[in-house]
């Protein structure tokens, strides 16, 4: 994202500086050189990968141009999943038919392609759950920066996803979330930024936005909820996010 322009380098230095293993980014394909950027850091040590999709927010835009270079870009292996996909019924940027259109034609691509799917909710839980396991997926995928409840986590369980906490986790007003955290097996459960927006406590409310970096804080306050140590916790992550996206 634009965010990063001046200082991308410093950023992603300050990530790997900080103990990260590896990076999933992800690039909307209608937004400017995001792609672009994402697949000259994808061949970064230690390892940055790449996914792209058309995000619910640009929905509007996705066309048959999209799904062809999806497919390349999965034929040449340069994404490792297809995403962020979804529905956001909070700011409504694109039509509900575009956002379902959009939603269920890249489940099916990544059907198709046999890769994981990073996938973006708001309030559309339910329905999001629906198309999803209609899609029949064979490698599953990830609800990213989760914000729901436990029954939507459940079902997510159940359809064999993967659930992803963000700096939310850490926010004064996320009990309930904190709660879902503690419940969702070990072998489910991931860390992210969703940089530069939701800069965890202790950055929230001081700086102008979140970096990889800090992803460390999320994860010591979901170490802390499910008594486990940080080094174990981050061991869980880097395993699950190995697993998840064929690193
Ligand atoms: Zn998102």
């Amino acid at each position: 994202m634009e965010a990063f322009d001046p200082d991308r380098e410093e950023v992603v230095a300050r990530a790997f500086g900080a103990g990260l293993e590896a990076i999933l980014c992800p690039a909307d394909l209608t937004v400017g050189r995001s792609l672009e950027i994402i697949l000259d850091l994808r061949l970064r040590p230690p390892r940055i990968l790449a996914a792209a999709g058309v995000h619910p927010h640009q929905a509007r835009l996705f066309d048959p141009d999209c799904r062809a270079r999806l497919h390349a870009l999965a034929a040449e292996r340069r994404i490792a999943a297809v995403g962020e996909i979804g529905l956001d019924f909070h700011y409504h940027f694109s039509e509900a038919a575009d956002q379902r259109l959009a939603f269920r034609t890249q489940l099916g691509i990544a059907k198709d392609l046999g890769l994981p799917v990073i996938v973006h909710s708001r309030n559309a839980g339910v329905e999001i759950l629906e198309a999803v396991s209609e899609a029949g997926l064979t490698r599953g995928g990830v609800l990213h920066c989760f914000s729901e409840t436990w029954e939507i986590a459940g079902k997510a369980l159940d359809l064999g996803f993967t659930i992803s906490f963000s700096g939310i986790l850490t926010f004064p007003g996320a009990a309930n979330l904190r709660d879902v955290a503690r419940k969702v097996p070990a072998g489910r459960l991931l860390v992210e930024t969703d940089s530069p927006y939701l800069a965890p406590v202790p950055f929230r409310g001081k700086v102008r936005r979140n970096e990889p970096a800090w992803v460390a804080e999320t994860a010591k306050v979901l170490a802390g909820l499910r008594n486990e140590s940080l080094e174990e916790l981050a061991a869980v992550t880097t395993g699950n996010f190995k697993t998840l996206f064929s690193v």
